[in-house]
């Protein structure tokens, strides 16, 4: 019997995908050999990175003016990596503070340039997200952060700028349709919504590229990827076969149209139980609230361990959130079903009537 599971990452995959993967662990196409095994260099491979850039292409919107890689490093890199291909030591880049990750990105970004932080909502433990705020004209790019995995907001519309967005999508890459001439960069690290930890997608404009004046290990440069097509070294190759064929399954799905509605209606059925049900209660503003993370509290703290003991009870895992916010956390990505949510408002339920 399988668990709900509401990690926040690594977190759920699609169990069609996960019994191919497994399949494929033992043999692959039919070869006699094992995925794991086999030469990234392989026909065999080179089909699996071919159809996992085409189904990125083809869900996201982007054309040839944009390089898509397959990374290594997680999200993590590409805070430094970002910055150290597209800022000079005397540019400027504009970013907002929205959360834990936004930081991280921020303290890294400082290495390679002038950084200005436009807005943050740290103040407030990061329960909203920055709106209206001054961007410097003369900016590089604007770094934002989509998703706030750790605070459970979302952003829900893209400030007003003609700067390229560089942007972390790392808990929320095609959770819904993305409008990608906003963009001058994404990365996301696969192991949210993506596929199993080991890969980051990239997707980066490429006419931004080659304007800084540092010398950049081949490694950290973006060109040498996109010229070897994420084969200058060995590519994770297991974790990218994993996400190909999450991909797969998000195209067949109905693409990233389709996601989102799914994605509103899980969420919406959550966040209807929390605001009605009188043990719980929200921690972000309600206009900011993240689809894909949903963050809520005990409103008493004695409901907290006998609340963790139900869901245990029920099959339902990875609840507890993160310590900077405290409660819990359900993380509902691309993967869950409505059934694992309505499991877990049933439970919810089934706790007031108990307790109230
Ligand atoms: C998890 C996460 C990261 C860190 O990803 P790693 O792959 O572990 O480096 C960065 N940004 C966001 C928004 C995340 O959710």
């Amino acid at each position: 019997m399988k668990k709900h599971n509401f990690s926040a990452g690594p977190a759920i995959l699609p169990a069609s995908v996960m019994e191919e993967a497994a399949r494929a662990a033992i043999d692959f196409n039919g070869m006699g050999l094992s995925i794991l095994e086999i030469s990234h260099r392989s026909k065999e491979f080179e089909a699996v990175m071919a159809e996992a850039e085409q189904l990125v292409r083809d869900l996201s919107g982007a054309g040839d003016e944009y390089g898509v890689l397959f990374l290594s490093g997680g999200a993590s890199s590409q805070f430094f990596m970002a910055p150290m291909n597209l800022l000079n030591e005397e540019d400027t880049a504009c970013y907002v503070d929205s959360g834990v990750w936004a930081a991280k990105a921020i303290k890294e970004a400082k290495n390679f340039g002038k950084i200005e932080v436009a807005a943050s909502s740290k103040e407030s433990n990061y329960s909203f997200i920055p709106k209206s705020y001054a961007l410097s004209p003369a900016a590089k790019y604007l770094h934002l952060t989509s998703n706030n995995t750790i605070y459970g907001t979302q952003l829900h519309e893209l400030p007003e700028t003609d700067l390229p967005i560089v942007c972390d999508m790392s808990s929320d890459m095609f959770s819904r349709p993305i409008d990608m001439e906003r963009y001058g960069l994404i990365y996301a690290g696969a192991q949210k919504n993506l596929g199993p930890a080991g890969v980051t997608l990239v997707m980066v404009k490429k006419d931004l590229l080659g304007h800084v004046s540092r010398k950049l290990p081949a490694m950290l440069d973006y060109r040498t990827h996109i010229e070897g097509e994420s084969m200058y070294n060995t590519p994770p190759v297991f974790p990218i076969y994993v996400m190909m064929l999450t991909l797969r399954w998000v195209a067949a799905q109905g693409g990233l149209d389709a996601m989102a509605l799914h994605n509103v209606q899980k969420a919406q059925l959550l966040y209807n139980e929390i605001d009605a049900n009188p043990c719980f209660k929200g921690t972000v503003a309600e206009e900011d609230r993240s689809l894909m993370n949903v963050c809520f509290l005990p409103e008493k703290a004695e409901y907290e361990a006998p609340f963790m003991e139900a869901c245990k009870a029920a099959g339902l895992v990875g609840l507890k959130g993160h310590r900077s916010v405290g409660g819990f956390r359900a993380s509902i990505y691309n993967a869950m079903s409505q059934e694992s949510v309505q499991v877990l408002t049933d439970v919810m339920r089934d706790f007031a009537q108990r307790v109230g």
